[in-house]
């Protein structure tokens, strides 16, 4: 049996759902092919569980020093099986969410594993999509247009084999049964300080061995360094220059041993688990691929500005291409891609004005450029910084530690970066983005009037003192 539709599209992520949304509302028929479930990583294994456990987590400590605040709550105790039960009872309620938009937006769902067909019977050129569905049929699809969306998966690293008893990726560790009493873990970007913030404020102990020679390394340098000293302050240990050396992974009655190396010293590493978040790898194998004309490049579907493949009709989007990995990213990119195939002239994304945020306590949010990007993109820089000691919000909510920076264009007074490590700072980014996308100037953000006292107002202290004109700092 061959069905026909506008557009199929290949995994139901919040790049793939998103789109097949935003299709359907521009007249589109479509099809969508989801292997598991709908929602993909972000909403199974990525973003809302561990978001719903950071959550537990923060609420726990926050109680436990409730004395901090007047408080005394006496006897604070945690029920893990309650907290992972909280979880997934917030997963599934926005998966019945995700079921009820497809219905609404009337997206067929086709539940099995798709891979694109080259050229055949059904089509004179590739696209058609072969089906195996739960039940063991094959169904073919035959679209106009077809969007890959297959999403990503966690990379592993050789020699420290994934059981999900001992060594982990964020996919085990997110369906824990128990909490650990110890840790390590391997790889210090944003999912391996998320986890390191929630297991240490559930009162994990918890080591971290980063490779290169700071922790969030791809964030301003001056954050990397706050984000350290403070996870340091509240008692994780930080390796950052070290390599974990594989080969000499033993596991032990309680857990594991390994050696590590730290700029030519041996470090003997042991805990109850470790947890592996090294990245992840665009899931490109086994879809067909090969039987198209798509290239790759470095192991990520090669696309043009409207995320178009080598072959036009179909194009790809979120953690298959070598755009930032986050579900934001995903879901634009799939909005621009179907309005391109239905003939809008959608603006290509500027990925320098996508805010990016790690989910810790503090959070760490930024969009735009790093100090030292400015600079080796030959910008003369100013540097405008006001620290949350200083703002009564962050007081009031007893969370002093942190700042907001602001990077500006000397010449210009272009605002090309805004980088904050605080309380809620994902919530306070959308300021900066919004100003990056209207091409602000700091003086602007400064002269928009910031209610008092919010947390907002750092970002205006710190666009004031751009020009040293700070009010309270
Ligand atoms: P995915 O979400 O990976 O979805 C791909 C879908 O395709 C899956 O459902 C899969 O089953 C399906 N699929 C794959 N192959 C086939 C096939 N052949 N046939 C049928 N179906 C198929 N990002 C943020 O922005 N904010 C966060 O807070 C955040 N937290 C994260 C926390 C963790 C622990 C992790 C792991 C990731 C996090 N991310 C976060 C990243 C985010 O989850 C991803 O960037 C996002 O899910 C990518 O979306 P996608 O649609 O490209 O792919």
């Amino acid at each position: 049996m061959a069905r026909e539709f506008d557009l199929v599209v290949l995994g139901a992520g919040p790049g793939g759902y998103v789109a097949a949304i935003r299709a359907a509302q521009l007249g589109m028929n479509v099809a969508v092919v989801e292997k598991d479930k709908l929602g993909g990583t972000c909403l199974h294994r990525g973003c809302i569980p561990s978001k719903a456990l950071l959550r537990s987590a923060e609420v726990y400590a926050t109680l436990a020093e409730g004395e901090k605040y007047g408080v005394e709550a006496g006897g604070v105790a945690l029920n893990f099986a309650k907290v992972q039960a909280r979880k997934r009872a917030i997963v599934e309620q926005l998966h019945k969410g995700v079921q009820h938009l497809m219905k609404k937006g009337k997206i067929t769902v086709v539940k099995g594993y798709g891979r694109l067909m080259g050229p055949s019977i059904f089509s004179p050129r590739s696209g058609a999509i072969r089906v195996e569905t739960q039940d063991g049929e094959q169904e073919i699809l035959v679209p106009e247009h077809v969007l890959i969306a297959t999403g990503s998966r966690p990379r592993t690293l050789p020699g420290l084999d994934v059981d999900g008893e001992v060594v982990m990726t964020s996919d085990e560790a997110l369906e824990m049964e128990a909490l650990p009493k110890s840790i390590v873990i391997v790889g210090g970007g944003v999912i391996g300080v998320e986890w390191a913030s929630m297991l240490r404020d559930f009162g994990v102990e918890v080591t971290v061995v980063e490779f290169l020679d700071r922790i969030l390394p791809t964030e301003d340098e001056e954050i990397s360094k706050e984000m350290a000293r403070i996870l340091k302050k509240r008692g994780v240990t930080i390796h950052t220059g070290t390599k974990v050396l594989p080969e000499t992974f033993r596991k032990t009655d309680g857990g594991f041993t390994v050696e590590a190396d730290k700029g030519g010293q041996r470090l003997t590493l042991s805990a109850e688990k470790m947890l592996v978040s090294v990245g992840r790898v665009p899931n490109v194998e086994d879809i067909g691929l090969e039987s198209t004309e798509i290239e790759l490049e470095k192991g990520f579907i090669k696309v043009n500005d409207y995320y178009q493949t080598k072959e036009k009709h179909i194009y790809a989007i979120g953690d298959v291409i070598a755009t930032p990995q986050l579900a934001h990213v995903a879901s634009h990119e799939g909005i621009v891609a179907v309005e391109h195939m239905v003939g809008l002239s959608p603006d290509p994304i500027d990925y320098t004005k996508v805010p990016r945020v790690t989910y810790s306590r503090p959070e760490v949010a930024s969009v735009g450029l790093t100090e030292r990007e400015a600079r080796e993109k030959g910008y003369e820089v100013k540097v405008g910084k006001f620290n949350f000691r200083g703002n009564g919000k962050a007081l009031i909510f007893g969370e002093p530690d942190g700042f907001v920076k602001v990077v500006a264009d000397a010449k210009t007074n272009d605002l090309l970066g805004v980088h904050i490590i605080g309380p809620h700072a994902s919530d306070l980014i959308t300021e900066a983005g919004l100003a990056r996308v209207l091409d602000a100037t700091p003086w602007e953000v400064a002269h928009t009037v910031h209610p008092h006292p919010t947390l907002a107002e750092a970002i205006m202290e710190a666009a004031l003192a751009v020009d040293g004109k700070a009010i309270h700092g």
